[in-house]
């Protein structure tokens, strides 16, 4: 079956389409690209797309919304760009090649190599390949909160000796990204789950292409029955605050929780939550606007 998807194009800067970015994910696109990553140049301007459901959105009111939201952050002395903002109707095959375009295989951190299906590779000895179609889900591992947890994820790695009992979680794995970069560094008790079953369906696709041991399931944090000696969550801030409780309900006494997805400016309130929680902030690391954060149940 193919869809149809409203891309909604928003020509604006770098810094205000960082702060989109969130913003439409809140507002239920499910996917969003920048296009500064595509050329690869670093520009200040670029263009933001946003895909959403045909059927779920009333697009004028949207675009209502997208223009307050860039008036506000213009009133608060961030430069917008131009601001307009142009919605077509596209189908799913043409999205699914738009990302195909200009998605080339990158190197994250020491070995991962981030490779999509329809590019050539000659792996290196040490590489470490994910070799992926992300589809219509998130994680392509461009975005900076992806890169920022696969990179500490890879860091991290050699400090767990006993991978093959560590129970670990991703959650919200999205493409299956993260899920993939963890059974790569030698996790081999891996659960991923998502609430979209758009997700589901790719990262099922995905484990079965890189042939990974991982437990999927479509549901939420208060829906898994074991509790994990890491969690990995590259969710937006709103949603790790309001989740901070079952967290640590969810993870083993001296156990880490990666929290990723986090704009700087929300940095101060997660930490409160998580701290609130009962946890220990142990580390953060910063790429462009956003933040992971690691934190250590006591
Ligand atoms: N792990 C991938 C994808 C991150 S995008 C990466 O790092 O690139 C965030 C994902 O979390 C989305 O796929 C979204 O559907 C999912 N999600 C959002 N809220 C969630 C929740 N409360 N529980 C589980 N998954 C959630």
């Amino acid at each position: 079956m193919t869809n149809n998807w409203i891309e909604i194009a928003i020509s604006t800067t770098v810094v205000v389409g960082e702060l989109l970015y969130e913003f439409l994910e809140t507002e239920g696109a499910k996917g969003v690209i920048m296009g500064e990553w595509a050329s690869g140049k670093k520009s200040e301007y670029t263009v933001v797309k946003a895909y959403f459901l045909e059927d779920t959105k009333n697009i004028d009111e949207l675009i209502g919304k997208i223009s307050q939201k860039l008036d506000f952050y213009s009133e608060s002395g961030l430069n917008k760009g131009s601001g307009e903002i142009v919605s077509k109707v596209v189908n799913e095959d043409s999205w699914a090649n738009a990302w195909k375009a200009y998605f080339k295989t990158f190197k994250i951190g020491k070995n991962l190599i981030v490779k999509p299906l329809w590019d050539k590779y000659k792996p290196k000895k040490k590489d470490l390949v994910i070799d992926f179609d992300p589809g219509m889900a998130f994680g392509s591992g461009a975005h900076p909160s992806t890169h920022l947890c696969m990179e500490k994820l890879e860091e991290m790695a050699s400090g767990y000796t006993d991978k093959k009992n560590c129970n670990v979680l991703d959650l919200g794995t999205g493409s299956g990204i993260l899920a993939i970069t963890l059974s790569l560094l030698g996790f081999e008790k891996i659960t991923a789950i998502d609430i979209d079953l758009v997700s589901i369906r790719a990262s099922e696709e995905n484990f079965r292409i890189n042939k990974n041991n991982i437990n999927l399931f479509q549901g939420e944090l208060k829906d898994c029955k074991e509790t994990y000696d890491l969690i990995v969550g590259n969710l937006l801030a709103e949603i790790i605050e309001n989740i901070a409780g079952e967290l640590y309900k969810k993870i083993n006494k001296g156990g880490i929780f990666m929290g990723s997805g986090i704009i700087r400016r929300k940095e101060d309130d997660v930490t409160s939550a998580l701290i609130n929680a009962g946890f220990e902030l142990i580390e953060k690391k910063y790429m462009e606007n956003w933040v992971l954060l690691l934190f250590r149940k006591i």
